[in-house]
């Protein structure tokens, strides 16, 4: 193929890249996005996710009484901006997402089910049964399917960004804001050909970095490649040190993604406890 050309350019089809895909389609329907996927178009973190999602959506709950749950469970080192603008909108994208047709269980009132999870003092997790992740995604690429200029290129695995140096441009400084980026080079992984993806935009949505670790519940996929590429194109990368471990999974050594288990556990009342059945975490976190 060699030289393909997408107004923007996506790399990701997890819930980030769909959602930014879906949203760029539709505000700019003369315009062609293209997601480029290193799996099944569907392989992303996003398609594990369990529990749910947290929204105030009860009356009785307040996006202050979230933000304050969030912030202790970040120990105070949240950005309390961002913390603010993602609850706040929750209530907005989650009827973006029923809209779009993901559907979520009722409780007997008729109304949606509102499960508890760790750290949060109110009941605020819509859930699909125990697959919500699943529930999106699929809504996600349902959607996308309806939209003539999004193009999905599964199996096509991003490698590097192309910026300034890549193009024999003279590189006037190696500070982040004087560097451009072009698109990405991008591994047909059906050809075994490498082609150059050129686009106006391009957004980095690869995900996180699990599998980095030895124990992690993230699936193969989650290694980090945007993250690299960003690095390598003298990006900022921010807070790298944050990584989220999910407190409970099946413990069987050598085998990854651990299973996991989910948070709506210790929303029902379970603790975690050592094998003499002390609850060991009051004394490092309580
Ligand atoms: C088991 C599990 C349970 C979870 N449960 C919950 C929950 O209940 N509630 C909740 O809020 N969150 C939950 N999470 C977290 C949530 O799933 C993630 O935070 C979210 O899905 C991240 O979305 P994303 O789009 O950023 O990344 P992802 O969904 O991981 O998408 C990244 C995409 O990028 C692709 N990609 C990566 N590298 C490349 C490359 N080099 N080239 C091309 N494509 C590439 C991947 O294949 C994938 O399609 C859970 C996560 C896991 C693993």
């Amino acid at each position: 193929m060699g030289l393909v050309h997408f107004d923007v350019l996506i790399l990701g089809s997890g819930v980030a890249g769909l959602s930014t895909a879906i949203k760029l389609a539709k505000a700019l329907p003369n315009k062609t996005v293209g997601v480029v996927t290193k799996s099944y178009e569907n392989e992303s973190n996003t398609k594990y996710a369990q529990g749910g999602i947290a929204v105030v959506w009860d009356k009785l709950d307040s996006f202050e009484s979230h933000i304050e749950d969030t912030m202790i469970a970040g120990d105070q080192l949240n950005n309390k901006e961002v913390v603010r603008m993602v609850i706040e909108e929750a209530p907005d994208r989650l009827k973006e997402l029923i809209g779009w047709g993901a559907e979520f269980d009722f409780d007997h009132t008729g109304d949606y089910d509102l499960g508890k999870e760790g750290g949060h003092s109110a009941n605020r997790i819509i859930h699909h049964k125990d697959i919500t992740g699943f529930e999106i995604e699929t809504t996600l690429l349902n959607q996308v399917k309806k939209l003539s200029n999004i193009t999905t290129l599964p199996h096509h695995f991003a490698i590097d960004l192309i910026t300034d140096h890549h193009i024999n441009q003279k590189i006037k400084s190696f500070k982040k804001e004087a560097i451009n980026c072009y698109g990405a080079y991008v591994l047909n992984q059906n050809t075994q050909e490498i082609d150059t993806y050129v686009a106006n935009k391009t957004i980095i949505a690869t995900g996180g970095a699990g599998q980095v670790y030895a124990s992690t519940t993230n699936p193969t996929i989650a290694t980090g490649d945007g993250i690299a590429m960003a690095y390598r194109a003298k990006a900022q990368i921010e807070d790298i040190e944050f990584v989220q471990f999910h407190p409970t999974a099946l413990y069987q050594p050598g085998v990854s993604p651990a299973f996991l288990i989910s948070e709506a556990v210790r929303g029902f009342g379970a603790y975690l406890v050592n094998k003499k059945g002390e609850r060991f975490m009051l004394e490092i976190d309580d």
